[in-house]
């Protein structure tokens, strides 16, 4: 990402200001701040539903920033991307692997709501699920869609806290197992040390501090970083 820059209306302030990075291959990024710090807007722009104002956007060295969505290979979970809500789980999952045969989807289907603790479930339709089943869901049919790279935005939050620290325990797992890029926003501090290898916080649309989360917590770059993640002196 490179020098991205977003203002939504003229007069309003950048909502993101020269935000700049690099993720590894295969590396997981929470992007933390606090509300309107700009977290879900730099989401939208990776994601293709925002044109940033300035600024690129590459995948593996490619340029993105003018694609739409689709041709991004980019697997998105945000909390207002719901599923389909005529078609069961399986169906679901099984619309997102258009990679694979037609015949084998509903076995494959099967495998990804396995890994979600919901197989059992698989002929049930959206509105008879939970809430955090729903997540679960979606978390399973981006997973099976096998994206380079995985945006999620506060994916975490309609879970209870026994099932959230368990959920994104085995979500890590299978990221890590599929070598998947993941970029995560949250507000949770908590939630970014302990589920990312890289930590960025943002505030007034820029990004302050970019770091594995030892080096981010230790040596914390601004009193904002320090303050926000939870230092107190
Ligand atoms: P939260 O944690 O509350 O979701 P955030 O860090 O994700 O916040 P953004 O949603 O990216 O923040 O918002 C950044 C700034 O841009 C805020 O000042 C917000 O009011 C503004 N903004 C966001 N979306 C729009 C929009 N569609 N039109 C105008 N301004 C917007």
């Amino acid at each position: 990402v490179e020098r991205l820059n977003k203002r939504y209306r003229d007069g309003d302030p950048l909502a993101v200001e020269d935000v700049n990075f690099t993720l590894g291959n295969g590396e997981i990024l929470a992007l933390l701040g606090p509300s309107g710090c700009g977290k879900t807007t730099t989401l939208r722009m990776i994601a293709g539903f925002e044109t940033p104002d300035g600024g690129e956007i590459l995948l593996h060295g490619k340029r993105v920033t003018q694609l739409p969505p689709q041709q991004r290979r980019i697997g998105i979970v945000f909390q207002d991307y719901a599923l389909f809500p005529h078609m069961s789980l399986g169906e679901n999952v099984a619309f997102a692997m258009r990679h694979i045969a037609k015949a084998k989807r509903p076995a494959k289907a099967r495998e990804w709501l396995d890994l979600v603790g919901l197989a059992d479930l698989s002929a049930r339709m959206p509105d008879e699920l939970s809430g955090g089943q729903q997540q679960r869901v979606a978390l399973a049919r981006t997973l099976a869609a096998e994206p380079e790279l995985v945006l999620l935005d506060e994916p975490f939050s309609n879970l209870d806290a026994a099932l959230r620290e368990s959920t994104r325990k085995e979500v890590r797992r299978l990221f890590k197992a599929a070598g998947t890029s993941v970029i995560l926003v949250t507000h949770d501090q908590a939630e970014a040390l302990s589920f990312a290898d890289q930590v960025g916080v943002m505030h007034s649309g820029r990004l302050l501090q970019m770091d594995r989360p030892e080096c981010i917590y230790q040596t914390p770059a601004t009193s904002f970083v320090a303050e926000f993640l939870g230092h107190t002196n």
